[in-house]
């Protein structure tokens, strides 16, 4: 939404008002087609429509761009009335200006300052009321250091507050220890199981090699005896071939004898 027509001192070139509200273009955005608006005027008009407003013409949010400098220098010289005139400000300031004056024109509405204090008036009145909130503070002027509302200045006891105070400490200590003793068992809980696992893991691991070893065991127990066994075979494979070769050696020399023997009957 733009200015109301009614606040500019003076005619206004109808070339500054928005196409959508016919008010004075505030935040203004013109379309490739040369019409401007509001900003907040044809992002409203966009979200249903893909055309520009005046005429017609196809238009989207990416084609918006900011309105020629001259437009822009027109637009922040136009001078208009503080937006608390009804309050009582008479000030005219230009466009460009306004944002400036309006956050600190005295007729402007404010919350007090004072945590609390639930009174709003308008800025110009502040400085009385602060004299008089009743929810102003001051640092305590017997020296306890602490922050005292003003109307419960007279009744502040410095040893009773300090005392209370000292209180509060130390229960929030408390429950901060307390808080820590608990995480702290957490962690240690959680380690525990942790180390747990690790053990019953390990234990796995260690019953796994007993088994591997156990079976090597065997295997050599089994790999010895065979050859021992082998061994003992080839002493008797041996043996019978002596016995053999001897055999042999007596039937050639038997065979020798008889063949000389008969050579020498055949002689006869
Ligand atoms: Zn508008
Ligand atoms: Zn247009
Ligand atoms: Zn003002
Ligand atoms: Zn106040
Ligand atoms: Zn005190």
């Amino acid at each position: 939404m733009g200015y109301d027509v009614d606040r500019f001192v003076g005619a206004v070139n109808e070339g500054l008002l928005c196409c959508i509200c016919r008010d004075v273009l505030e935040d203004p955005l013109q379309a490739p087609c040369e019409h401007a608006y509001c900003a907040s005027c044809i992002h409203g008009w966009l979200v249903h429509e893909e055309i520009c407003p005046e005429d017609r013409q196809p238009l989207i949010q990416d084609q918006l761009r900011p309105i020629f400098r001259y437009m822009r220098n027109d637009l922040n010289q136009l001078t208009l009335h503080c937006s608390n005139r009804a309050a009582g400000c008479l000030e005219a300031v230009s466009l460009e200006g306004l944002a400036r004056h309006e956050a600190g024109c005295g007729y402007g509405r404010i919350n007090c300052p004072n945590a609390s204090c639930r009174m709003e008036l308008e800025r110009r009145q502040l400085d009385a009321h602060l004299q008089v909130c009743e929810h102003r503070t001051r640092v305590c002027p017997r020296g306890c250091g602490l922050t005292v509302l003003n109307s419960e200045a007279d009744s502040h006891n410095c040893v009773a507050e300090l005392r209370t105070e000292m209180e509060l400490l130390r229960s929030e200590m408390i429950g901060r220890s307390e808080d820590q003793k608990h995480e702290m068992k957490l962690r240690l809980d959680s380690q525990r199981t942790h180390m747990v696992d690790k053990v019953s893991e390990m234990q796995q691991q260690i019953d796994e090699l007993k088994r591997q070893v156990d079976h090597l065991q065997h295997d050599v127990r089994l790999l010895s005896a065979l050859e021992r066994k082998r061994g003992q075979d080839m002493e008797r494979l041996e043996l019978e071939k002596k016995e053999l070769l001897e055999v042999l050696k007596a039937l050639k020399e038997e065979h020798e004898l008889a063949k000389a023997n008969t050579c020498r009957i055949t002689a006869l």
